[in-house]
Parts: C-alpha cells; sequence; structure tokens
C-alpha cells in the first residue's frame, strides 16, 4: 500500500531506494557488504558469536547458587531459547546470503523485523519477550566485536553485481553516529526526531543527500525493505509509489543531477557581484578529510572546522595534542594557503561527548543541555584541555593561515580568559620550540547577548562570525532539534534580522571582519538578504557553494543594500523581501 510521510526537509534532492530499518541504539553497528566469496565465511563468524554467547548463558545457567530465584533460571532458559531459533540466526544468516550485508548488520537487520512483530503482539507477556531478545542480540554483538577473526574486507554493490540503493530509517541518529555514515552504503536518510538545524541534520546536509527528519512516525510506519522515495526538497517521504509517482521522482532526480552538474561548471568562477564586490564562499567542514571536498567545490577557505566530531565516539580516551595537531594540520596543507578557521570544541547540547568520556569527566548532570555547560563554558571547565587543542592549532599555524574561532561568547570576561590562555599556550610553544604563526582570534555571535554587545567584543577580537543556527535558537528560545517546536524556527523573525543586520553593520563599521557560517549562509533563499545587509563572507557546506555562488554572480549589492530597509521595517521580513529584494535584483538578472 502506498503512503506518504511528512516531516522536516533537510537536505536537498530525490533519493530513491530501499528501507534499511536500524533501531537508534544501534546506528553504530557496522554497515557494509561483504563480497560473494565471504558470504560463507560472514555465516560461521555469526554462528560462532551466537555459539558462545549460548556456552556463556549455559554456564551461567549450570552455575546458578541452589538458592537462587527461580525466575533467573527461566530467564536463561528463555535466551538460550530465543538464541536457538531459527528466527533469529537462521533470518540473519539470510540477510548475509541475500543482501551482501555484514553479521553485525544482518542481526540488526532481522532483530528490527522480529521487534515489529513482538509490538503487534495481543499478549502482554510474549510483547514483553521483545527486552528479551534485545538484550540477546546485544550480547552476540559484543561477542561478534570480541571475536579474534579476521573481519571481511567490505565491498562496494556493483563488485556483486549490482544493489538497489539503500535509505536509512531510524527513529533517531545522534551527530556522532551520524558521522560514521560519512562515507557509508546510504543514500538518503529519513528520522523520526530533530529539526532543520539540528546537527544531525546539518551532518546529512554536509553528506550532500536527501534527507527528511521530524517525521515523528517513519521509523514505525515503514516495513524493512520497502521501496521508498525521499524528496528532500518537499520534506516528504513516499511509501511503496505506484509505478506513475515512481517514474516521475526518477525524472525529477534525473533533472536534479543535471542542475547540480550545470551549477558544477561555477567551480572555478570567482563570486563576483554584478556591481564588482568580490564575496568570499568559505567552507564547513567536520573532519579534515571534508577539506578536499571543500577545495573541489571552489572554497576560497574554510569558514568553520567544528573540531568537536574528533572528540566523539572516543569511548573515553579523548584526542591528544598530537592527534589534534595532525588532524587540524592535515586541513590545513589540503587548504593550499586559503585560510582554515578552526572552532575550538562545541560540545554539548545536541552533541555530547559518549558517556564514557562524560563519567571521566565527572559533567553528567545536566539539566538543560542547550543552556549548560557547552562549547567555551565546557573548555574554561576543563583548562588542560582547552590549552592542549590550543597548542594543537597554534602549532598548526605553522603549515598555512589559520584563524581561531570560539564558540558560544556571552561574557567579555570569556574572552579576557582566551586572550589570557592563549598568551600562556603561546609562551609553553615557544618554550618548547614549537613555530607558529600569528592566528586571528575571532568569536562565535550565536547569543543574542553577544550581538547586543557586539561594539564591547569587537575591542578584543580580529573577527566575527554569526552562527545564525545558534542565534535564532536563543534568539527565539526554541530547542533548534526539537520538531516539536520547528514551525516556531523562523530565520525571518524580525528579532533575529535585526541582531543579524546589526552585527554585520557594526563589525564592518569596527573595520573588523563578520562572516555567517549559521544554515542561512548556505541557503540561497536568503544570499540577497544577507549581501543586502552588507556581508560578504559566507561559510557553508562545499555543496552548497555553487548555488550560493550563482545567486551571488547574479546580485547587485548596492541595490539590494537600498531595499534593505523595506524589509527590515516589515511586519512581514519575508514577503516584503520577496517583493522587495526580487525588484532590486530583477533589473540586472535579466543580463543572465
Ligand atoms: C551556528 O550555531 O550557527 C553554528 C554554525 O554552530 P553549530 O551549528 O555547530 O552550533
Ligand atoms: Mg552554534
Amino acid at each position: 500500500m502506498s503512503f506518504q510521510v511528512f516531516g522536516i526537509a533537510v537536505s536537498r534532492g530525490v533519493a530513491i531506494g530501499r528501507a534499511v530499518l536500524v533501531a537508534s541504539s544501534r546506528v553504530d553497528v557496522a554497515h557494509y557488504f561483504v563480497a560473494p566469496g565471504e558470504i560463507q565465511g560472514e555465516i560461521g563468524r555469526l554462528l560462532r558469536a551466537r555459539d558462545a554467547v549460548v556456552h556463556e548463558l549455559q554456564t551461567l545457567k549450570d552455575e546458578l547458587p541452589g538458592d537462587a530465584p527461580h525466575e533467573l533460571a527461566a530467564l536463561l532458559d528463555v535466551h538460550l531459547m530465543l538464541l536457538h531459533d531459527e528466527a533469529l540466526t537462521g533470518s540473519a544468516s539470510q540477510w548475509i546470503v541475500d543482501r551482501h550485508y555484514n553479521a553485525e548488520w544482518a542481526l540488526s537487520a532481522q532483530l528490527e523485523v522480529l521487534a515489529r512483530q513482538f509490538d503487534e503482539m495481543e499478549d502482554d507477556y510474549l510483547r514483553e519477550r521483545k527486552a528479551d531478545l534485545e538484550q540477546v542480540v546485544e550480547r552476540v554483538l559484543r561477542a561478534l566485536a570480541e571475536e579474534q577473526g579476521d573481519t571481511p574486507t567490505p565491498v562496494t554493490p556493483r563488485d556483486f553485481g549490482g544493489e538497489d540503493p539503500l535509505l536509512l530509517v531510524a527513529a533517531d541518529i545522534a551527530p556522532a553516529d551520524m558521522i560514521q555514515f560519512k562515507r557509508s552504503v546510504f543514500r538518503g536518510f529519513i528520522t523520526d526526531i530533530g529539526g532543520k538545524t539540528s546537527h544531525t541534520a546539518i551532518v546529512a546536509r554536509s553528506m550532500d543527500i536527501p534527507a527528511v527528519v521530524g517525521t515523528r512516525e517513519a521509523s514505525r510506519l515503514i516495513m524493512q525493505d520497502d521501496w521508498v522515495i525521499i524528496d528532500g526538497d518537499a520534506g516528504t517521504v513516499i511509501v511503496n509509489p505506484s509505478p506513475i509517482v515512481l517514474e516521475e521522482y526518477r525524472f525529477r532526480q534525473r533533472q536534479s543531477e543535471l542542475e547540480r552538474a550545470r551549477l558544477g561548471r561555477l567551480r572555478h568562477t570567482p563570486a563576483v557581484t554584478l556591481d564588482g564586490e568580490h564575496i568570499e564562499l568559505h567552507a564547513n567542514i567536520e573532519m579534515p578529510l571534508d577539506a578536499e571536498a571543500a577545495v573541489e567545490s571552489g572554497a576560497t577557505g574554510v569558514g568553520l572546522f567544528r573540531s568537536e566530531f574528533l572528540f566523539m565516539n572516543r569511548e573515553g580516551e579523548l584526542p591528544s595534542e598530537e592527534e589534534q595537531f595532525a588532524a587540524y594540520k592535515a586541513a590545513v596543507v589540503a587548504m593550499k594557503g586559503m585560510p582554515v578557521t578552526i572552532r575550538t570544541v562545541d560540545v554539548g547540547a545536541d552533541k555530547p561527548l559518549d558517556r564514557l568520556t562524560v563519567n571521566e569527566l565527572r559533567h553528567e548532570h545536566v539539566l538543560n543541555p542547550a543552556m549548560g555547560l557547552r562549547a567555551i563554558r565546557w573548555s574554561l571547565a576543563e583548562p588542560s584541555m582547552f590549552r592542549q587543542q590550543l597548542r594543537a592549532i597554534y602549532r598548526a599555524s605553522a603549515f598555512g593561515k589559520v584563524r581561531l574561532l570560539i564558540p558560544m561568547v556571552a561574557h567579555l570576561g570569556e574572552v579576557r580568559q582566551i586572550l589570557e590562555t592563549v598568551k600562556k599556550v603561546q609562551q609553553q610553544l615557544t618554550d618548547a620550540g614549537h613555530a607558529y604563526t600569528r592566528v586571528e582570534l575571532g568569536v562565535m555571535i550565536e547569543i543574542p547577548a553577544a550581538a547586543v554587545m557586539l561594539p564591547l567584543l569587537l575591542r578584543h577580537v580580529d573577527f566575527v562570525s554569526i552562527g545564525t543556527n545558534d542565534l535564532i535558537q536563543y534568539t527565539l528560545a526554541i530547542d533548534r532539534a526539537d520538531e516539536a517546536v520547528a514551525h516556531l524556527y523562523d530565520p525571518w523573525h524580525p528579532a533575529v534580522l535585526q541582531l543579524i543586520s546589526q552585527s554585520i553593520a557594526q563589525s564592518r563599521a569596527a573595520g573588523k571582519g563578520v562572516s555567517v557560517c549559521g544554515e542561512m549562509a548556505g541557503d540561497p533563499e536568503f544570499t540577497d538578504l544577507l549581501l543586502a545587509m552588507g556581508l560578504r563572507s559566507f561559510s557553508m557546506h562545499p555543496s552548497q557553494i555553487p548555488a550560493v555562488k550563482q545567486r551571488v554572480l547574479r546580485a547587485d549589492t548596492q541595490r539590494l543594500a537600498a531595499a534593505l530597509p523595506r524589509v527590515l521595517d516589515s511586519e512581514d521580513p519575508q514577503a516584503a523581501a520577496g517583493k522587495e529584494l526580487v525588484v532590486a535584483r530583477g533589473a540586472t538578472a535579466a543580463v543572465h
């Protein structure tokens, strides 16, 4: 039966493929394909892990003391029975044969199928056995991880004669897990939870694959293997489409690929407006390897390196100074002399560190993570880690142009502490004989307080970068990751526009650099508006650069600036921009 699920469009384009349902708690399970010659070996790996768990549980049962509650023995019997049930390992083996899934993926795919069957059971007792099944699978997954034998070499679907594209469906995906999908087999994502600028959405966008979040119930309604169309522009998901609808979307998919190829040709065209203003189009990156995509897309620098992703999935061990230095240096070298803006860790809110690390640092009691020990607050609370990161960043400056960016600044006292720490770090590096060059210091404008007191902050820093994702969240008091208030997340809100516009004007008046690195910078809908406000430096995901550049090439900043007051004075700035800015652009657009 065909039906639609509606959500929030976060990453454009159309993806068509088969649904792979993954439980949120298991998105970190390895997902890769195995070659035909490795299938029997992979089934063997699965069965060995299963047998190891059977042995473990049987021993546990045999050694139960005589006075142990009999429920315990009964529970172990249930777990042993589940382990021997063909519906678990037998069907998981079938996933390996039919789909070439690795053992971990096959097992979690089968768990999803069975979990649904349990959910639908009338009998309470049987329905509750789902938790037992999950525990059993958890044990087998652990046994697979502990197995000493070789794991197969991942292959691509092309290596075994093609496979339908796969689209991931999950209730939620944490940004830390999402980052692991960067080079994965999935060609699109659908989640129940999340807002347009949640970090999960941001990472999906950086992967440049269609995604829809905040659907509330996709993971419940979509079945394993269903045919699914993700319309990443409209934010809709079409499940089991009719042949006519499928054909229509295949056509749109081809059109959008052609459009991308056309825009891609602008890669080497300098971003200069019709009235001769040079515009910097920088890239936002999460990992040093992303710098390659940045150069490829024609970025003239990195405007935001979200260094916190180096601190995730660490299981308690944070990256050392050497590891960080190597990562920053790699990005700096890849950018070949173009500036690289490295932001110090912005952990907290929807980017928590993993549990082990949090326990280690004793920051576990977080009442309201978005307003708690986040970003620079975390760094200042962990001074030795902060110094370590600063040393690594400064050392990378010996290999190119590095800029230092501090997230979530709200107090002058924080800026003073940062400046003092920088001085201390420079001295440490000099004493240790490490080379470094001048590094410009910038702060992010993400908290309304920082925007309101910007002239004071500007006395101490070289540049500012406006983080519109958080600036909108904190100005409008809505959680950017919460789909329940996603309709209130409004970049066009007059208060938001006033803060952005003032920040740009004040920075320029003070002769300091100003850029926008929030998602607004990469959305062509806002390019004219930001140019009208005087912005000359934008930072966005590499894949967004061509579309924004096209807007820049058609813009006349003087005409746009003249129309700006009418937009800012309007009670409906979005409608006013639609009228005023289009008119300002209209006369010149005809030239192209
Ligand atoms: C922002 O808040 O706009 C920003 C760029 O930072 P992040 O999205 O990583 O919070
Ligand atoms: Mg932010």
